[in-house]
């Protein structure tokens, strides 16, 4: 790679959040140059289920989810699922896991929670007007479906936290199931549609175009591996893969599930690992979906792509390292024909993209402690095409030392 070693700002990976954040970086005045090892969108950002997920405040580690775990763990094709081999390696994140499913801790979280997403609502409805930006963003709304009435009055905590949150929604019966989705299986009696529910219509497309749009206005993108950061008296050097250097006044570490290698090469240990999840996306003669489909009780989403069909969910822990089990996908698929009984399974692509996620499942938005030059934005778990805008907004501003539109004490890189 030929590069000048010199750069105002450099973020470090070609995600959804590294693209944001370079396009915030931009529009607050900063020169920016994003590193990225192989394309824009070549991580999770590319194969992800495309849901604005604003309602979404409610985190996953919540009281009463470890009893719930086993359950699903005994199910070798259910919700949960760890890799035999990764299990030793899990302990530390799943005990810390365990920790933030307290009652004190998931308030906590559910506050963060509820901040962030206010912000992501206000930024991405400025987003939502840029010309090359608003085609990828569909109103579709967002039926949440259950699969009895006990699962569903089991939910009803969650949506008052939505509610409270001002969240607006409405609970339907079966016959508007069947006007809002025609053709899901006679189980289904039990749902909440979310009228405003925006759906991402191709997530790979757009994230390239969050980072086309930078480079429009000035950003460069630049292909390249970084191995290692160090701290610099004003700034921070990148070790490339290449053997180069490039020095920066502001670097920006937006890896995602990566990113604790370059945290490490400071010294700073974070508490990251990842949740890897599987999907299918068939041909749009598959099945005519005309919103998002979210399997509650199953821990899946069906979503209404462009001219595609998305099938995907679930969790799986093992690590970066070992090769996909695409079962998994073969599993969903199989949950899916039996929900929507004509859906075309034939012609499908499969796909696993990893998760970035902490232990309570809140992203670290933060400034690292041994390089005061390097931001951290990484670890948005199961949000991070709808955290994006936010996060390129805090990143913007904690390189500009204003004060963060948000409260960070909670998403600081060292909390576990
Ligand atoms: C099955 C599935 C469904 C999902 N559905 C949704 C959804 O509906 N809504 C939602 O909001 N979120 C969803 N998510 C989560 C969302 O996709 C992620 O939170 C988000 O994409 C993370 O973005 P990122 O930019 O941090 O990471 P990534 O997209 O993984 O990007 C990281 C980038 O960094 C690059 N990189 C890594 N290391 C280096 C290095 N050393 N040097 C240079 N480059 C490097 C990688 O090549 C990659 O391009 C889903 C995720 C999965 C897996």
């Amino acid at each position: 790679m030929n590069m000048e070693n010199r750069a105002d700002a450099v973020v470090i990976g070609g995600g959804i959040i590294g693209s944001m954040a370079a396009l915030y970086l931009l529009r607050s005045g900063r020169a920016v140059k994003i590193i990225e090892r192989e394309h824009v969108a070549a991580g999770a950002s590319a194969g992800n289920a495309g849901i604005l997920a604003f309602p979404e405040i409610v985190p996953i580690p919540a009281p009463g989810v470890t009893f719930k775990a086993p359950g699903w763990l005994m199910d070798p094709l259910g919700p949960l699922a760890i890799r035999p081999a990764y299990a030793p390696k899990l302990a530390p994140w799943f005990w810390n896991f365990t920790r933030a499913s307290t009652r004190r801790y998931f308030e906590r979280s559910l506050g963060v929670q509820k901040a962030l997403m206010k912000l992501s609502v206000e930024e991405y409805e400025k987003l939502r007007v840029e010309p090359s930006l608003s085609p990828f963003i569909d109103n579709t709304g967002t039926l949440d479906l259950y699969d009895s009435a006990t699962t569903f009055k089991a939910a009803a905590e969650d949506w008052a936290h939505k509610k409270a949150a001002g969240f607006e929604f409405h609970r339907v019966g079966r016959a508007e199931i069947e006007e809002l989705q025609p053709g899901l299986a006679p189980e289904f009696q039990h749902a909440i549609y979310s009228e405003a529910g925006l759906q991402v219509n191709d997530p790979a497309a757009f994230t390239q175009a969050v980072a086309a749009l930078a480079e429009q206005e000035g950003a460069t993108i630049l292909k390249g591996e970084a191995t290692a950061l160090e701290a610099m008296e004003n700034g921070a050097r990148i070790r490339l893969a290449d053997g180069t250097t490039i020095e920066a006044a502001t670097v920006v570490v937006a890896c995602g599930a990566w990113s604790k290698r370059l945290a490490a090469s400071l010294g700073e240990r974070v508490l990251l690992d990842t949740e890897r999840g599987y999907n299918t996306t068939l041909p749009a003669a598959a099945f005519d979906i005309r919103r998002q489909l979210y399997f509650n009780d199953h821990s899946f989403v069906v979503t209404p792509l462009k001219d595609r069909i998305r099938v995907g969910g679930a969790v799986e822990f093992g690590g970066l390292e070992l090769k996909p089990n695409f079962k998994r996908s073969d599993a969903l698929m199989k949950l899916a024909t039996r929900f929507l009984p004509g859906l075309k399974a034939e012609g499908g692509e499969q796909w696993m993209g990893f998760r970035p996620s902490m232990p309570d499942c809140l992203p670290v938005i933060d400034r690292s402690k041994k390089a005061p030059a390097v931001l951290y934005a990484f670890g948005h778990g199961h949000l991070g095409l709808t955290q994006s805008a936010a996060t390129g907004r805090i990143v913007a501003e904690l390189a500009g030392n204003t004060p963060p539109s948000t409260d960070l004490a909670n998403l600081r890189f060292d909390r576990f």
